[in-house]
């Protein structure tokens, strides 16, 4: 791919500007692909060809017709999965095996939500003899979608396809640092028959071509994932037009290991959680809590494993940490180490360029002990292959350990007690917890984060709360009483 434009209307297009960005292979520093650069010019032709569509077209009225289109879109994705694999392993060094597995959750969301298309029913609330009043859900408008570069294609279909399930038109705005598999997804749902202008994608970067999105009076709705500090900014800017928002945001998210838990099991899960997709995980367990009994032994174990996981060229299928997305970010996690160790923590493990590896973002996966509380390693996200560990002394402190951060998307607790993996999970503060469980996804069940990690749940029926907009019609069946303002006795 030499060149990435915008979409809109059907079309593919560049900037009205003629703008453009560069974007480039994180494992090498090489170019890829020339971007084109949206700003508010090119983000008004989206919105406007994103609202012909959603009142011209059958979109919004026919969901055997979007059930349709999403299937054939999981059906393309699929058929064309080796170069979605590519593109993304090239353009945010996702290593291979992980970026299949990206590609096909991909499919599974657009098949699911297709299923859900026709499923999008109300209640009803019968007064018998008196009234009947039901709901009814019915698309909003034109949905803005704004995502960000880690695991892109998987979160783009997270988006879109509840989106279109619902009937909604709508404009993505892909991150500027993994921009290129959205154009094969704008591929896949043209060639699926997706009606032209329901799916409009604008690239840029986040100020330039996010924020007019934002901002936009006829964009109703904007889904937003990415960092807590951006979704504070978006809400400020959609406060104007009360814009209707879904923030999935940051996390810190707390593994909590008691001794009595599968201590096998607990330490491949606190391996593969923080250190999988390159710890650019949003639901990473990236604080690690041990009971202070087995916390050395437990240490020493996980040391071994982190210093044996084979960092390197994403394209080969037996790497497990690929490089860094971009050379800032690469300096932003160096920078919380180096904090780390001047505030006195150990980087017991990793934590520098692997030998062998001169060029390119990569970073030896690391592990960090002789943390306190309050240091920002511990209580800020590093979104890299950073492990901070700390022992606690009984339930009480490890609730107040891994409660004590702003954040609240996931926790992960390891017990064979009953009755405590059940009251832990209920007082952790976070949206999601898995217990004695690697971060295994039932796409019915709802997703998102308490505290500052973000606003609303999205997943299964949940979406539709967020991407539609509900009637409320209360009928009368008999003759209730009204009363008569304006007839006087004489
Ligand atoms: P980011 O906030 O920097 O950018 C996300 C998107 O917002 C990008 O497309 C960017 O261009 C755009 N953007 C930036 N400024 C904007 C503005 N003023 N107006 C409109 N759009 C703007 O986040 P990132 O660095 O791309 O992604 C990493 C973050 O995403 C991490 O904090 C991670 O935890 C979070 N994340 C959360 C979830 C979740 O479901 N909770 C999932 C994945 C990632």
């Amino acid at each position: 791919m030499r060149k990435a434009q915008h979409l809109i209307g059907g079309r593919w297009a560049d900037s009205r500007d003629k703008r453009t960005f560069e974007t480039v292979n994180p494992a090498t520093g090489a170019a890829l692909a020339e971007v084109a650069r949206g700003s508010a010019a090119d983000v008004d032709l989206a919105v406007a060809a994103a609202e012909r569509a959603f009142s011209e077209s059958r979109w919004a009225k026919d969901p055997e017709l979007r059930a349709a289109c999403l299937r054939r879109v999981a059906e393309g994705l699929l058929r064309r999965q080796a170069d979605f694999v590519q593109i993304e392993v090239l353009d945010t060094g996702l290593p291979i095996t992980q970026a299949q597995g990206q590609a096909a959750r991909a499919a599974a969301n657009f098949t699911f939500f297709a299923e859900m298309a026709t499923q999008m029913t109300g209640e009803t609330y019968p007064q018998p003899g008196r009234f009947l009043n039901y709901t009814v859900r019915k698309p909003v408008g034109v949905a803005g979608l704004i995502t960000p570069w880690n695991t892109p294609l998987m979160l783009e279909s997270w988006k879109v396809a509840p989106c279109l399930a619902a009937g909604n038109s709508c404009v993505l705005k892909p991150a500027e640092w993994s921009p290129l598999s959205a154009v094969l997804l704008g591929e896949a749902i043209a060639e699926a028959g997706v009606p032209e202008g329901i799916f409009n994608i604008v690239q840029g970067l986040g100020e330039e071509a996010g924020a007019p999105l934002v901002a936009h009076p006829r964009v109703p709705l904007i889904s937003f994932t990415g960092e807590t500090t951006t979704g504070q900014t978006i809400i400020r800017s959609g406060a104007e037009h009360l814009k209707r928002v879904s923030m999935e945001l940051g996390g810190k998210s707390p593994v909590v290991v008691f001794a009595d838990a599968d201590l096998n099991r607990a330490l491949d899960a606190v391996v593969f959680g923080v250190y999988s997709l390159n710890g650019e995980r949003c639901t990473a367990g990236s604080r690690l809590l041990v009971e202070d009994s087995i916390y050395p032994a437990f240490i020493e174990r996980l040391a071994r494993r982190v210093a044996a996981i084979s960092v390197g060229d994403p394209t080969d299928p037996g790497t497990e940490v690929g490089p860094l997305i971009h050379k800032e970010h690469l300096k932003r996690v160096q920078a919380y180490l180096k904090q780390a160790r001047d505030e006195g923590a150990t980087v017991l493990v990793g934590g520098e360029r692997p030998p062998g590896l001169k060029s390119g973002n990569f970073l030896a996966p690391a592990l960090v002990t002789d943390v306190q509380p309050e240091m920002r390693i511990v209580q800020e996200e590093v979104f890299g292959p950073v492990l901070v560990a700390m022992p606690f002394h009984g339930e009480a402190e490890a609730l107040s350990l891994a409660n004590g951060v702003r954040y609240g998307l996931a926790g992960y607790v390891w017990t064979n007690e009953l009755t405590r993996a059940h009251r832990f999970a209920h007082a952790l503060e976070a949206g999601m917890v898995w217990v004695n469980s690697q971060n295994v996804r039932d796409l019915r069940t709802p997703f998102g984060g308490a505290k500052d990690s973000g606003i609303g749940r999205e997943g299964g029926r949940y979406s539709f709360d967020f991407y539609t907009e509900t009637t409320t019609v209360q009928v009368a069946i008999g003759s209730h009483a009204i009363p008569k303002f304006g007839v006087h006795p004489d």
